[in-house]
């Protein structure tokens, strides 16, 4: 089973798959977790590259290619694991890349969505859930963590186009236009931790109620 989680920067994605991934665990659900870019060795390089200030000066097609390389290298070290019955879940894909390379950076959406379906060779999450939560509250809390990546310190437009992208993702319509991404589930990401961390419990079990 692949679980996806998604949203913009400072909605809680990497504290809710840490937190859903000990609970299954708890629970004897044999439960890993990933995060995009990344996952592999190769992949935590490319990440290291991608997020620097500089990047080497890195092209916005460039920069598209190596992210789907690290989710080319991360798919074909899952693959086994999902075979097995792990349960995977994963921090970022397919719904990251619609938001930044697409409506972000602008490139041309059916060759940014040929070239993933090159580095996913079909694997589709079983489900997404999208974390939204109010815009100012969603920088707030980067704000907060501090040490902002390359792509956090773009400017307030292009966040803007990646927010809009990610609430588009929310709709049925955009979903059946783009059946690479998977069921997507939106989830209200504000409050505490403990609140968002029920609102995922709520929307696996009555999705997947054993
Ligand atoms: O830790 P975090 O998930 O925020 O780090 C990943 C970074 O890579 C984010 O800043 C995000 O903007 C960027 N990213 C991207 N395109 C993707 C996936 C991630 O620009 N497809
Ligand atoms: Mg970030």
């Amino acid at each position: 089973l692949l679980l996806v989680v998604e949203g913009a920067e400072g909605v809680g994605k990497t504290t809710q798959v840490a937190r859903l991934a000990d609970r299954l665990v708890a629970l004897g659900i044999r439960a890993e977790r990933y995060r995009e870019p990344g996952g592999t060795p190769l992949g935590d390089e490319i990440r290291r590259l991608l997020l620097e200030p500089a990047a080497h000066g890195v092209s916005p097609r460039a920069e598209a290619l190596l992210f789907m390389a690290a989710r080319a290298q991360l798919v074909a070290q899952l693959e086994a694991r999902l075979r097995e019955g792990t349960i995977v879940l994963l921090d970022r894909f397919f719904l990251s890349t619609y938001a930044y390379q697409i409506a972000g950076r602008g490139l041309d959406e059916m060759l940014v969505r040929d070239a993933n379906q090159l580095a996913v060779g079909g694997l589709t999450p079983d489900l997404t859930l999208l974390l939204t939560v109010d815009p100012g509250v969603a920088q707030a809390r980067m704000h907060a963590r501090g040490g902002l990546d390359r792509m956090e310190r773009e400017d307030a437009a292009f966040h803007a186009r990646v927010s809009a992208a990610f609430l588009a993702a929310a709709d049925g319509s955009w979903q059946a236009a783009h059946p690479e991404a998977g069921p997507v589930q939106q989830i209200d990401a504000g409050g505490s931790v403990d609140e968002v961390a029920a609102r995922i419990d709520a929307a696996l079990k009555s999705r997947w109620p054993e």
